[in-house]
């Protein structure tokens, strides 16, 4: 007996139907290095960026300009930097905003402000920033991000690691009043992790009252383990019991959002095929172009399929390099197997449509 799915094989044809080049999402890792931050519980943590000679703001909007058709969401973000440590920033977001496609900047906000500001209030399209604050508690805020009390930046002005919190608050406060006074339509987001000492619901509910004036949406989540396979941090022995709770608690709040499935830190083993990467790209900061984010670091340069400066874009898509590695398997070819939450998601829900529609007749 055969149980037919009229709506999931719908969304089977579609997952297969698309040609290699119709991306959905183009992530930027425009940055260097991630300031004073040395968060432990970094997925990419201690992992380094490829080398060579960081692409300008001009080269990466050039890149865009190969696939902007498709109109995929671009991501500036960094699975090892933070993306506002680019050499201009601000002209980087520009290209992005005024090519009209979606953007969404994941950002720890110490370098949220001036130009860059105005670079993201600027234009109609869609844009969301996410801040990474992680905790509220000031002492609890610099060792959760590896901060060292002695540490001071380099160059004028030089920000101390114990100022970081407060000048992170001051800029999102400031964003959201200037975003207001322009009544530009930019979502602003706050994340917090939760961890064993953060995690009891006295302490969500303190977190959630002290932020919720500053943001549009809070975003509630465990972390995923490293990409070294090191745990984040010391979890409560309950981890879906606290977010059942959390997500009663916060029922009628419309700002808060639950990331329900982060309670296992572990990654999925069910999927052979990573097809994932048939719907998005990240590039790098010197242009190597990656199959997605966590693998954007030298570990998996294996996994690299050419650099926007040397091939465009448009062609790099097309590559049999690129569509041999669709076939590939993930654990002996591809040697991945640390996708982030959406990336596992989808290549899960994929595998299992294709085991009830790639059956020959
Ligand atoms: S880590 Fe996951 S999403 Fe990334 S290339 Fe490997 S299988 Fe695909």
């Amino acid at each position: 007996m055969d149980n037919f799915d009229y709506a999931q094989h719908f969304y089977h044809k579609l997952a297969t139907a698309r040609g290699p080049s119709c991306l959905l999402q183009v992530e930027l890792h425009p940055g260097p290095h991630c300031d004073l931050y040395q968060c432990p519980h970094c997925y990419g943590h201690g992992q380094l960026t490829l080398p060579g000679q960081p692409l300008t703001a001009a080269e990466f909007g050039a890149a865009l300009d190969d696939v902007v058709e498709f109109a995929p969401t671009v991501i500036m973000s960094g699975v090892t930097t933070e993306p506002l440590t680019h050499a201009e920033p601000a002209a980087v977001i520009a290209e992005v905003r005024r090519r009209g496609v979606p953007l969404g900047l994941y950002t720890k906000g110490r370098r949220l402000e001036g130009d860059v500001v105005d670079a993201l209030l600027e234009g109609s399209g869609e844009c969301f920033v996410t801040v990474s604050i992680d905790e509220v508690d000031p002492g609890a805020y610099i060792a959760r991000h590896g901060l060292r009390m002695a540490s001071t930046e380099k160059g004028p002005g030089g920000l101390s690691a114990v100022d970081y919190q407060q000048r992170v608050l001051d800029n999102v406060r400031a964003f959201k009043a200037r975003r207001d006074a322009r009544g530009a339509a930019v979502e602003l987001r706050i994340a917090l992790l939760l961890f064993a000492e953060n995690s009891d619901e006295r302490a969500a509910v303190e977190a959630v009252g002290s932020l919720a004036d500053l943001a549009d949406r809070l975003r509630i989540a465990f972390p995923q383990n490293r990409n070294d396979g090191q745990p984040a941090g010391a979890m409560p022995g309950d981890t879906a019991g606290v977010l059942d709770g959390l997500r009663r608690r916060f029922a009628g709040n419309p700002k808060v959002r639950i990331l329900h499935d982060t309670a296992k830190p572990v990654r999925n083993a069910e999927f052979i095929r990573c097809r994932a990467q048939r719907f998005q790209i990240t590039i790098d900061r010197c242009g190597n172009v990656f199959p997605c984010p966590q693998v954007a670091v030298q570990p998996y340069r294996h996994l690299s399929f050419g650099n926007v400066r040397e091939q465009p874009l448009r062609s790099l898509l097309r590559s049999p390099r690129r569509l041999a590695m669709f076939e590939w398997d993930v654990d002996s070819q591809m040697r991945c197997r640390i996708c982030d939450r959406k990336d596992e998601a989808v290549n899960v829900a994929l595998a299992e449509l294709s085991r009830a529609f790639d059956r020959p007749a």
